[in-house]
């Protein structure tokens, strides 16, 4: 709940505006302000105080706790120039809560962490643990100081990380993403980042305790040198799911409990399997099995070790066991050239990337928003197989690999060879990117208004026939049709070709788009008619956009009129 608070009759009309454009998430307080501030503090996750800032540092000062519990507050000024993140700028949701307030009263958002001003993120939103010099790196970072980047179980695709941060870098100040309790803990400019990477495998007989589960984990972690914020999970035989001590072990430790069936657990090779487990819940290992069956392809870091009840009866085993990193591959479309039409989103999964596979043209695109020591993995054209083959081995290695391609990548493109050698053993992400089509459409004026097709020329993978059956179905169903691939110096027969089955159902006169290189410095683009194109000015780098019958002129911009009644 975001908390409303003012003192002014401009101030109360900001509380309304916010009010209406999030009526679900607000909660308008009443003077006094004193009051409300205190009473607002103590009840919502965020505040909105159109009040002096001095004014909310007096009153919020004595109700402080803690960066993990104070709500974000976002001051706005009497006459709505500002909205200022006050406090809790990054947990308490304040920079965000500005910017949305600011785009709600046309005002101007103000942060001040440094992390966020800077725009790059800070160690303690990355999403996971951290721990060690935070305050050192993170100036590090700011100040571009090279920051190394250590990552010794394997990459664990990672979050976006600033470009300074990089594992080619020598330098005293690094970034170690690690599971494992080191003596580099205690080095100076250290900060050790914790993976989500172990699992815990526990079983136990009926009653055992919460707390005797969770001693043996931990003792088991600490012998072995492991850092129990790395614990992604816990893993048990389906026959325990509901045992008590096994399920509130995880609740406390605020991880899922997983679980497997006996079967399945029985027929994973385990160093201890024992006949306790075989005659009690029907496979020979539970803990080390569980562990590994949550771990698939991962390592048993801690055989089974049992706990030392205290009385006897109820005692548990629990293994611990790594997960192999898990890659991540981001298809990537960077858009048909120009810099401004590659999306935040792209831009975001290339940052993040540590390989990056494509055409070597396409790679030069986007070169300078890489991270130094990024892998530039670049073949000519052609090679599209093995392209797609090297991004998805490289994902399963555990990179964060983003494979990329003009336009959207999914467009005649590499997604759907990559996909198709991807198992389930990896994340995939895709980012769209503006299509040629649409790249050139909105340079043609209006063409697509209605129902349209793209069509490939290329006779490269798909059979002639095929393309020009799909051209004559166009054709009869008046589609507008935007043809990629059109033309090139081996191929000049299909367009004329593909243009003279259109003509059959359209006028001499129809308008045809031609536009070469759309948004990048040698952009040209004209807008004739099928009688009069010159197909010679068509190339590889051309899409040629045929309109419906409907298609008009105008201005000398190409219009498809959306066909409702009142255009007719
Ligand atoms: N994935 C790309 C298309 C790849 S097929 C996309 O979504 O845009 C290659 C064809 O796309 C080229 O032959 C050309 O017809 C078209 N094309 C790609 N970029 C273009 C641009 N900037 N201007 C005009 N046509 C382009």
């Amino acid at each position: 709940m975001i908390g409303l608070i003012s003192a002014t009759s401009a101030g109360q009309r900001g509380c309304e505006h916010l009010a209406a454009a999030w009526p679900d998430e607000v909660r308008v307080y009443d003077r006094p302000v004193r009051e409300a501030v205190g009473r607002a503090f103590a009840e919502c996750e965020q505040l909105v105080c159109f009040l002096a800032t001095g004014a909310v540092v007096r009153m919020v000062a004595p109700l402080l706790r803690g960066k993990d519990t104070d709500p974000g507050i976002v001051t706005v000024d009497e006459t709505h120039q500002h909205a200022i993140a006050l406090l809790g700028g990054h947990r308490g949701g304040a920079n965000e809560l500005a910017q949305r307030v600011a785009d709600v009263l046309g005002c101007r958002p103000v942060v001040s962490t440094a992390t966020d001003a800077a725009g790059v993120p800070g160690l303690d939103m990355l999403g996971w643990p951290v721990e060690g010099a935070v305050a050192a790196v993170s100036r590090a970072i700011l100040d571009g100081d090279p920051v190394r980047l250590d990552t010794p179980h394997g990459v664990h695709p990672l979050p976006a990380l600033p470009p300074n941060v990089t594992a080619t870098t020598d330098s005293d100040v690094s970034l170690i993403v690690t599971d494992r309790v080191t003596s580099a803990d205690v080095a100076a400019a250290t900060v050790l980042l914790r993976p989500p990477s172990l699992v815990v495998g526990v079983g136990g007989s009926r009653g055992v305790p919460v707390d005797e589960v969770l001693t043996l984990i931990g003792e088991a972690l600490a012998d072995a040198a492991l850092s129990p914020r790395s614990v992604a999970a816990l893993a048990t035989v389906d026959a325990k799911a509901d045992e008590v001590g096994i399920v509130e072990a995880a609740e406390r430790l605020g991880v899922p409990l997983l679980t497997f069936g006996a079967d399945r657990l029985a027929g994973i090779d385990v160093p201890n399997p024992s006949d306790a487990p075989l005659a009690a819940v029907g496979t020979p290992s539970v803990a080390e099995a569980a562990a590994l069956a949550a771990a698939p392809g991962g390592e048993l870091l801690v055989p089974k070790r049992k706990s030392a009840p205290a009385r006897g009866a109820a005692m548990a085993t629990a293994a611990v066991a790594r997960r192999r990193p898990r890659g991540r591959l981001a298809v990537v479309g960077l858009g048909p050239g120009a810099r401004d039409l590659l999306t935040p989103r792209a831009r975001e999964e290339l940052r993040r990337a540590s390989v990056i596979v494509g055409l070597d043209q396409y790679v030069d695109q986007i070169r300078d928003l890489l991270r130094p020591g990024t892998r530039i993995l670049e073949s000519g054209l052609g090679a599209e197989e093995e392209r797609a083959r090297t991004a998805v081995e490289q994902a399963r290695a555990g990179h964060a690999v983003a494979l990329i391609g003009s336009g959207d990548a999914g467009v005649y493109a590499m997604a759907s060879p990559a996909l198709a050698e991807a198992a389930d053993d990896i994340d995939v992400v895709g980012v769209p990117g503006v299509t040629a089509a649409l790249a050139a459409a909105a340079i043609l004026g209006a063409p697509l208004g209605h129902d349209h097709v793209s069509i490939s020329l290329s006779d490269l993978h798909t059979p002639w026939d095929v393309i020009e059956r799909r051209v004559r179905a166009a054709a009869e169903s008046d589609l507008i049709v935007t043809f990629y691939n059109p033309r090139s110096r081996g191929r000049d027969w299909q367009l004329p070709k593909a243009l003279s089955l259109l003509a059959e159902h359209r006028e001499p006169g129809t308008p045809v788009g031609v536009v070469h290189a759309a948004s990048r410095p040698d952009e040209r683009s004209e807008v004739t008619t099928i009688a009069a194109l010159d197909v010679t000015t068509v190339d590889m780098v051309t899409v040629v956009t045929v309109g419906n019958t409907a298609t008009r002129n105008v201005a000398g911009r190409m219009v498809t009129p959306r066909g409702y009644r009142w255009q007719a």
